[in-house]
């Protein structure tokens, strides 16, 4: 039997303050749902677990804790959560210990305690949310934290043991100046830690700060100053021995982070949680956005579901099997939206737009070796005129972008969606 890599990412949505910028789903109103909600992230698990084609078929290298605000809930319930993995996981091929675990924390939500009890569930990476060393610029854009309490949070994170450590930065902002960016990055780097993600505003419709922006309290970032940060932020990490391995991220040696290189390889993930999406078996679904549905659905889950998405797969002689394919469909509606049910050809595309995020590139040799065509002549209309606007470049063994590229990157997806 086929053995095949999994990830798994688990979405906790809850959140002291809605920062002005976030159209993630979070909810700093839910309180009351947390115990439900932990309830049936369990029972998803499990059921995932309890199938044994899919436990033939896959073993988890990978689990991202992320939100939301994870370690805004009590961590109780992370433990929890991690010891039904760990009784799920205990026949599969890699040990918890060898695991990338990783659990995002927002400062002004996390103490010793917390930090303590998911060392015990075995969590060994940590993302911190920071954002902007600028206590201006944090208040602004609606944290709920200093930059003194990150400091905090990362001394005491080193303390219980945490060696493998992200720091989340943006650039973009309102008001924002290279100079904030030069300290953010000046006291970061000065901690040393291992990853470092740097992410751009992306004002979304219905937030917060789009509003400000709209009524004139806010302005907009100077699109050429912005991307004047991008590169300050590149040259910098660059400098001092982070190596820049995709769009937004920066690692040090051995340290890229596995599970997001995971999902950049075309690799498969399921989602646990609300709205959360997976990759299975050649289909991409996703999990409802309504809390109480999320709730309700999973206390009627059977495994019956995962051995739909397992057989619902396109082949060659698809049209023959629709009938089966449209019942098994409306097994699946029931709880999870279908976005995807790829074909060969959409798996190759999505391996060269998720392979183009990455600095490296699309190897060529890796595309034949899991198409057999070569990507050079499957797609030589786009890549010609990438190659001649100067946004991607064919680099022996690699396809990738250039530096203009990586400031228009948007121009490079077009070609592939
Ligand atoms: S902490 Fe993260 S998920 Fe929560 S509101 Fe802020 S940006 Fe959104």
């Amino acid at each position: 039997m086929e053995n095949k890599e999994l990830g798994i990412y688990i979405h906790i949505p809850f959140c002291k303050h809605k920062c002005d910028y976030c159209d993630f789903v979070s909810f700093s109103d839910k309180q009351s749902c947390i115990e439900k909600y932990i309830e049936a992230v369990k029972k998803e698990i499990n059921n995932y677990f309890q199938d044994e084609q899919f436990l033939q078929t896959y073993t988890v290298t990978t689990i991202y804790i992320g939100g939301g605000t994870p370690s805004y809930i009590n961590s109780r319930y992370i433990f929890e959560i991690m010891k039904v993995l760990e009784n799920n996981l205990k026949n599969n091929m890699v040990k918890m210990e060898d695991m990338e675990i990783t659990i995002e924390v927002n400062p002004g939500t996390v103490n010793k305690e917390k930090l303590e009890q998911y060392r015990k569930a075995k969590i060994n990476r940590l993302s911190i949310g920071l954002q902007s060393a600028s206590n201006t610029i944090l208040k602004q854009i609606g944290r709920i934290h200093t930059f003194e309490q990150f400091l905090e949070t990362y001394k005491m994170a080193k303390e219980v043991g945490f060696k493998n450590i992200n720091v989340d930065l943006m650039i973009g902002l309102p008001n924002q100046t290279i100079e904030d960016i030069k300290i953010s990055l000046k006291e970061v780097i000065q901690l040393h830690p291992t990853h470092m993600s740097v992410y751009s505003l992306i004002v979304e419709e219905g937030t917060l700060i789009a509003q400000k922006i709209e009524n004139g309290q806010l302005k907009e970032m100077d699109e050429i100053l912005e991307r004047n940060m991008y590169w300050y932020v590149k040259n910098t990490l660059e400098l001092n021995g982070y190596t820049h391995y995709e769009i937004s991220n920066f690692a040090k040696k051995g340290k890229e982070s596995k599970h997001n290189q995971n999902c950049w390889k075309q690799k498969e993930y399921i989602g646990i949680g609300l709205a959360a999406h997976s990759y299975l078996n050649y289909v991409r679904y996703s999990n409802t956005l309504e809390i109480d549905q999320y709730i309700a659905q999973m206390n009627t889950l059977n495994e019956q579901v995962v051995k739909d998405i397992l057989a619902l797969v396109e082949e060659k002689d698809m049209l023959e099997k629709m009938d089966i394919k449209e019942n098994l469909m409306c097994q699946i509606e029931k709880v999870y939206e279908i976005e995807e049910i790829q074909n060969i050809e959409d798996r190759k595309k999505e391996y060269i737009l998720l392979g183009l995020r990455t600095i490296e590139g699309v190897s060529i040799s890796k595309f034949k070796e899991k198409y057999i065509d070569n990507p050079i002549f499957l797609y030589r209309k786009e890549l010609e005129k990438l190659v001649e606007e100067k946004l991607v470049i064919i680099d022996g063994d690699y396809i990738r972008l250039t530096n203009k590229g990586l400031d228009l990157a948007n121009l490079v997806w077009e070609e592939f969606i």
